[in-house]
């Protein structure tokens, strides 16, 4: 099995290859896709021959679900996808594959976990995107509701229970981590993204409660072994429930409550303040209020309506709290390996898998949702001509590209400065643009309009708003380009270099 499966997404990816028998003769497009894809698949295998493809495709497909979800790969051959079958007969069978057997804990594991949760002076629950996976948000909100936790949402784990819960600390983030004395972990990694669940991040003391399908993640890290609850989270916290029974977690008199409640009032004040800035070039803060504000008028975070993607680093660090989920599986961003270039594709399988395929205007199991996908200049440039795809099928997704004129930060807010820099670029000069500027007011929205879709530049509260609603109600891809700005001077600092983590800032 792979070392981590990455995004942990159930994933079955199917690619055609050279001729079995033109193998090291240098085929077109030779390659040994098994050895390239195996440390990062579950399960990555090439038939024997054409007639085990039936149980090849079940079992790769069940591996990919089973367990901790992953990519199941399957390398076909082209003398396999060009054979015939002599006789229906040799074919092997294929049936269909049942939803994963469900694994709960035995009770004197969760008498003892349960006495611990009670125990504790300053807890917290992390939600992970394993929860939301597991479509565990009605156990979870039963959990919440009865207990009181206060609770943590990760990235993906958002809306499981909605960002509005009056338990949500995610606005006292800093002050949860450093006094939570136990932290039940809901299908979370203690991975770079929760900090490791180590210091000074993390209280030295903090007991962590993993509840995790895959038994190798317990103990990991600050993780405990003695303490870990291996299961499927839709079994496991219902029985935890039961074991907690009418308990809830005391609010009369915890300084920690009142620590989170303080640090929430003077963060929120703060973004307040922030989300007001009127500066022109808008500010992150501002830009993402304003279409904040118009998405809410056209469609209430509690109607669900809007999946969210984010890509960038600013872009996914500063809307992350600004833009609330109270529905699960409504928000994507570029995830555990933070890798750019996920953003639009994410935005066609939203699409796809809530709206079904463009053209026949059908709807998702779940009603037709906008998909609204918020980019950052630098991570829309890796997949923008996706742009395409979405004006070809009809998808009327709603991208907002935050250009600040860079990688991380601009170099200028002011057209004249940044000419002469890029003059003394050319010129060879030290002095001129980082190799991390991009184009001067790039017109991204453009490429909307080249391919068919609708096309907005702004640079106002007011055009901003104007475009939000326009792209909202468009029934084609829209690309609303927000000059913000440059940030110049800002420092740079790649997720990479905070990785070992002590004391860095984590971007996520
Ligand atoms: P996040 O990005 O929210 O931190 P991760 O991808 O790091 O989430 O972790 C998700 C975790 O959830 C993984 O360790 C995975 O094994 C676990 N998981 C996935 N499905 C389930 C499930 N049904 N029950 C319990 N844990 C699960
Ligand atoms: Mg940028």
């Amino acid at each position: 099995m792979g070392n981590s499966s990455v995004n942990a997404f159930p994933l079955l990816l199917l690619a055609g290859s050279s001729e079995t028998d033109l193998v090291s003769r240098g085929a077109f497009q030779e390659l040994d896709a098994i050895s390239l894809l195996t440390p990062h698949t579950k399960h990555a295998l090439r038939p024997p021959s054409l007639e085990s493809i039936p149980s090849v495709m079940q079992n790769t497909y069940r591996t990919s679900l089973y367990g901790r979800p992953g990519t199941g790969f399957v390398d076909l051959p082209a003398d396999i996808i060009k054979g015939v079958v002599e006789s229906e007969e040799d074919m092997t069978d294929s049936q269909p594959v049942p939803d994963a057997p469900k694994t709960g804990v035995d009770d004197a594991r969760l008498f003892k976990i349960a006495q611990i949760i009670k125990a504790a002076k300053a807890p917290l629950v992390v939600i992970g995107k394993g929860a939301a996976y597991a479509r565990a948000e009605n156990m979870i909100r039963e959990l919440i509701d009865k207990t009181h936790l206060p609770f943590l949402p990760t990235p993906m784990g958002k809306g499981v229970v909605s960002d509005s819960h009056p338990a949500n600390a995610a606005s006292a983030r800093s002050t949860a981590l450093k006094e939570a004395d136990v932290v039940l972990v809901l299908g979370a990694r203690l991975n770079w993204i929760l900090h490791f669940g180590e210091a000074p991040k993390w209280n030295t003391h903090a007991q962590f409660i993993q509840v995790d399908i895959s038994a190798e993640e317990i103990g990991k890290n600050a993780g405990n072994a003695h303490l870990g609850l291996v299961g499927d989270v839709t079994a496991v916290v219902p029985q935890l429930v039961k074991a907690l029974g009418t308990w809830s977690y005391s609010v009369a008199s915890s300084p920690y409550l009142e620590h989170l409640a303080a640090a929430k009032s003077k963060n929120e004040s703060t973004a307040a303040s922030k989300a007001s800035d009127a500066k022109i070039p808008l500010t992150y803060a501002h830009a993402f209020s304003i279409i904040e504000r118009t998405l809410r008028r056209l469609s209430p975070p509690d109607e669900g309506g809007i999946v969210y993607i984010s890509e960038g680093a600013n872009t996914m660090d500063i809307s992350r709290s600004i833009f609330p989920v109270s529905h699960p599986r409504l928000r994507l961003d570029a995830g555990t390996y933070a890798t750019m270039g996920v953003g639009l594709g994410y935005a066609i399988a939203a699409h796809v898998a809530y709206n079904g395929s463009a053209g026949e205007g059908r709807s998702g199991p779940t009603g037709r949702k906008k998909i609204v996908a918020i980019e950052g200049d630098s991570a829309f440039g890796f997949s923008a001509m996706e742009v395409e795809t979405m004006a070809r099928y009809g998808m009327d997704v709603l991208i907002f590209v935050m250009n600040n004129g860079g990688v991380y930060y601009g170099d200028s807010d002011d057209a004249e400065e940044w000419l002469r820099l890029q003059k003394a670029t050319k010129e060879g000069s030290q002095r001129g643009l980082r190799s991390t500027s991009l184009g001067w007011e790039v017109g991204y929205e453009k490429m909307a309009e080249a391919c068919g879709g609708a096309g907005f530049l702004v640079r106002t509260p007011v055009e901003l708003e104007k475009a939000t609603e326009r792209g909202f109600r468009e029934g084609r891809v829209t690309v609303v380009n927000v000059i913000i700005e440059a940030g110049k001077g800002g420092k740079l600092e790649f997720g990479w270099q905070a990785s070992g983590g002590k004391g860095k800032k984590a971007k996520l």
